[in-house]
């Protein structure tokens, strides 16, 4: 297949070229290469990708660049390209949200729309259900955001469920619960649990430690995205990793796989659900969807991948922030 992967320099952008290539497809990735996180980082990303056959690397923000030929000859465009993070959506940066999730999404799908093209796959996030009213949350139920994050996640979501019912756009939304693994933003959790543990330091923990994700291995996350475009399946499908696990217990197997991790306690941060966990019935039924990795063999990916990359723990830490 011929896919154009948005948001191709980011975590899970990078991780999805890496098997669409492994697959035999042909890949275009697009990026601006956001400020977010150090750009460094995205660069790095790349970097094993550049220079490999079928792959074309174009920067740029998708608001200001002129779609249709880049879709025209496209099987599949992948829709990753945004601005994640819960807890730096509040105040004067909801506008960088807005921009970046939403009016990015409507420009991407008015150019799907116009040149007819086959297969849209969006990464939607399981923040667009904020404190749910079950668990684990069909994708049946209604939808309550506690972070503007999760609001813009949902407005796109629509989009795309919008452009689907009135233009006949085949999309896929697929709601991605806590992704992580190797190269994970520098703000998420897990990423800087491992600098800590590997690097000697603190944990700045926001809240009790009680709160739990639905972690899901990006090396499933992608090998389902590739599955639901090849599948012919639109709508909204929840990706949970299959299990639910608090932080404490994270940080508790952490300690078995690297390092114990020194945890400073903090207040809990507005954003944050208390729990998250995917009723994941609905993406097996339609695209054959079973995550493989479980949570000790992700984690320990994560660990090995850390000390390749820096085996002195000397790189600083990110930007503190989300959870997911
Ligand atoms: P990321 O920040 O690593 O990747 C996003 C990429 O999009 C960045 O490289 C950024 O430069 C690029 N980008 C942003 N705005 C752009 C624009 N206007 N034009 C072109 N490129 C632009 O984030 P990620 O963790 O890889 O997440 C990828 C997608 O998955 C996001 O849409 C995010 O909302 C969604 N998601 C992620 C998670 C998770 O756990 N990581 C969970 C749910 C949903």
């Amino acid at each position: 297949m011929r896919a154009v992967v948005t948001g191709a320099a980011g975590f899970i952008g990078s991780h999805l070229c890496q098997h669409l290539l492994a697959h035999g497809d042909e890949v275009v990735g697009v990026d601006a290469m956001t400020a977010f996180y150090d750009p460094v980082r995205k660069r790095r990303n790349l970097a094993p990708l550049l220079g490999r056959d079928r792959f074309v690397f174009r920067r740029g923000d998708l608001l200001r660049l002129r779609l249709e030929p880049l879709f025209g000859a496209a099987d599949v465009v992948y829709h990753l390209a945004g601005q994640p993070g819960v807890r730096g959506s509040w105040g004067s940066e909801f506008a960088v949200y807005l921009e970046r999730n939403v009016l990015v999404t409507q420009h991407v799908l008015e150019a799907a729309r116009d040149v007819r093209l086959p297969r849209l796959v969006f990464a939607s996030s399981s923040s667009v259900y904020g404190d749910a009213e079950a668990y684990p949350t069909p994708e049946t139920l209604r939808p309550r955001p506690v972070s503007p994050y999760g609001v813009t996640k949902l407005a796109a979501e629509q989009l795309c469920e919008t452009y689907r019912t009135v233009f006949g756009v085949p999309a896929a939304s697929l709601r991605l619960f806590s992704v992580y693994g190797p190269r994970q933003r520098p703000d998420m959790a897990f990423a800087r649990l491992v600098t800590a543990a590997c690097a000697d330091r603190p944990f700045p923990l926001y809240g009790d430690g009680g709160q739990s994700r639905d972690f899901t291995y990006v090396g499933d996350v992608v090998k389902a995205m590739r599955a639901a475009a090849l599948s012919g399946w639109a709508g909204v499908a929840n990706l949970g990793g299959g299990s639910e696990v608090t932080l404490r217990q994270v940080i508790s197997l952490l300690g078995e796989l690297a390092a114990p991790v020194r945890v400073v306690p903090g207040p809990a941060r507005p954003g944050d659900a208390r729990r998250t966990a995917a009723d994941i019935t609905l993406a097996r039924r339609a695209f054959g969807y079973r995550p493989a990795t479980g949570l000790r063999t992700g984690l320990a990916a994560m660990v090995a991948d850390a000390v390749r990359a820096d085996p002195v723990g000397s790189s600083p830490t990110g930007p503190l922030g989300s959870t997911g």
